[in-house]
């Protein structure tokens, strides 16, 4: 290595102190660093000449040497990463091109189903569910390095990430194939989690499901996600709820729709029926002359409203069922029903029966 002029490369006096230096490197390194000077190979050299005049003269040890000898042994890209890093670190944080913040990586969003039954979204619930995630290595703290040593600046692309090729007029800038475009080289990977930043884990996570929760719905559990990496916050964890279809209820809504099958004289005659409620029975009246399709609600029997108090009511679709088998006694008995009034039974049939009379004279 010839002897250089380091001082005068960074334009320093050679009683420079460390603040001096720092600031002097800074200014140059930003007005020739390749990013702001594409293609430029002259801008390049010059970038280099002043880190590696920064690298020399940052170092007590290696300053002494020079200001001693004129030159100094073993300057190689190594070092030159370190002191790379620590100093542009936010350096070109205004940029698109901040190479230290582009490299944090937020975790991806997860997504568990979680099926529940009615009755527990009725009620709430607090499960515990076994998530398998990708974690921010904690030995590393996503950075991939091993505790101790340093992430290098690749020395091919200069820690941009791309390099640029000069095809006639053209100048093409390709992801670096020395660091597959990372900007970085990790010498020494963590070894818990081999320099992937990350590790698989399983968790248990409780989470409060809240009464009256409806099909469909999402609860997010922040920061519950996949970690990040390289100082990345971790992504959302989303539970999507899926109710069960029940066995007796239809929800609409915060209401129970439930179908209720009753015979032609408990309809006519009235009574009191027993009846599903989400969590067992209820009596229910039935006033006498209920008609078929008539809706029974008991109010305050269905789903808990998620957002505010109270809840829905259950409600009793009523469905009239007409024997079809009847015995002599029982067909004798609606004979003598049928014969004992002179057919208008009700205002539905007296009045359509007016009707026909009106349209056809019959
Ligand atoms: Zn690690
Ligand atoms: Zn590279």
């Amino acid at each position: 290595m010839a002897a250089k002029d380091y001082y005068g490369v960074l334009g320093v006096p050679r009683d420079a102190d460390d603040a001096a230096l720092k600031k002097a490197y800074r200014n140059l390194a930003r007005a020739y660093h390749p990013d702001r000077n594409p293609g430029d190979r002259k801008a390049e050299e010059r970038f280099k000449e002043i880190s590696e005049a920064y690298t020399v003269l940052s170092d007590p040890e290696k300053r002494a040497q020079y200001d001693r000898f004129g030159t100094v042994g073993g300057i190689g890209e190594p070092g030159f990463g370190t002191i790379f890093e620590d100093l542009f670190e936010g350096f070109f944080g205004g940029g698109d091109r901040g190479r230290s913040r582009s490299r944090a990586r937020r975790g991806d969003d997860l997504r568990y189903d979680l099926e529940i039954s009615l009755e527990e979204a009725a009620q709430g619930m607090e499960t515990k569910l076994q998530v398998p995630r990708l974690e921010t290595c904690d030995s590393c703290r996503g950075s991939g390095v091993e505790p101790g040593s340093q992430p290098e600046v690749c020395g091919t692309c200069r820690g941009q990430g791309q390099v640029r090729f000069s095809q006639g007029f053209l100048t093409v800038a390709r992801p670096c194939p020395n660091c597959r475009g990372e900007g970085r080289i990790i010498r020494n990977p963590c070894s818990a989690c081999r320099g992937q930043g990350r590790v698989s884990r399983e968790r248990l996570l409780k989470v409060t499901i809240p009464a009256g929760v409806e099909h469909g719905n999402q609860l997010r559990l922040t920061g519950e996600g996949e970690g990040g990496t390289q100082g990345g916050p971790a992504g959302d964890l989303y539970v999507v709820l899926h109710i069960k279809p029940h066995e007796i209820f239809v929800r609409e809504g915060a209401h129970l729709i439930c179908e209720l099958p009753l015979t032609f004289p408990q309809v006519a005659l009235g009574d009191e029926v027993e009846v599903p409620v989400l969590d067992g029975t209820a009596k229910l009246k039935v006033p006498a002359g209920t008609q078929p399709g008539q809706r029974l609600v008991l109010k305050g029997k269905g789903m808990p409203h998620l957002r505010g108090r109270g809840r829905g009511d259950a409600v009793y679709d009523v469905v009239v069922e007409v024997p079809t088998q009847l015995t002599a006694r029982q067909r004798e008995l609606l004979e003598e029903f049928r014969g004992s009034h002179d057919g208008s039974s009700g205002p539905r049939v007296s009045k359509f029966v007016e009707r026909m009379k009106q349209l056809f004279g019959s």
